[in-house]
């Protein structure tokens, strides 16, 4: 990067079922980037999606992705939504009937985490940039909030765990308004 861009003091990161990096690995992309983009290696891939994990807890299961209300206390109903299947990078490598069940499935979330939290503004960030493999970042916006001009900074190596009582009450609440209980298998293709 030219020297006299000035960097972000912090790029949002991938948690769902990554290791920890250390905090100077986000001015880089991964070594194993190469690798990564081709699914080897990809731990949402290796991923069994259990209801439950070090990152989340799975919120509702759906025929085409996974979203996991994040255990990281960053911001109230921060979710992420993954797609489940092969390995995919990039939304544009979707069927057209993926793309819109992936998208249609991020919006059901959505309409839940708005009707619970009544945020201001959702966000939806696809990134990648740590993990490409296809997932997207469900933020909610609040009045109270530290950038409300910008992408919300998920300082993820430095926040705390939401404790376990809260997060799974909040949990429950949103599997009741996407009508899924843990165990239940995805809808079929
Ligand atoms: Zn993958």
């Amino acid at each position: 990067m030219d020297a006299g861009v000035r960097r972000p003091v912090h790029r949002p990161r991938c948690p769902a079922h990554l290791p920890p990096r250390s905090e100077g690995d986000v001015n880089d992309w991964p070594a194993n980037w190469q690798l990564l983009i081709r699914g080897i290696g990809c731990g949402m891939c290796e991923s069994e999606r259990p209801d439950a994990d070090a990152f989340g807890v799975c919120v509702q299961r759906g025929r085409f992705s996974d979203a996991y209300l994040q255990r990281k206390d960053i911001q109230r109903g921060y979710t992420v939504v993954i797609w489940r299947g092969r390995h995919v990078t990039e939304p544009t490598d979707l069927a057209e009937d993926e793309a819109s069940g992936y998208w249609a499935e991020i919006l059901s979330v959505s309409r839940a985490l708005q009707a619970f939290y009544q945020p201001l503004k959702m966000n939806y960030e696809t990134l990648g940039n740590s993990l490409p493999h296809l997932h997207t970042h469900l933020i909610p916006r609040y009045q109270a909030d530290p950038r409300p001009g910008q992408p919300f900074p998920l300082m993820l190596d430095t926040a705390a765990e939401i404790p376990e009582v809260r997060l799974l009450a909040e949990a429950a609440e949103l599997r009741q308004r996407l009508s899924w209980e843990p165990g239940e298998p995805p809808p079929l293709a």
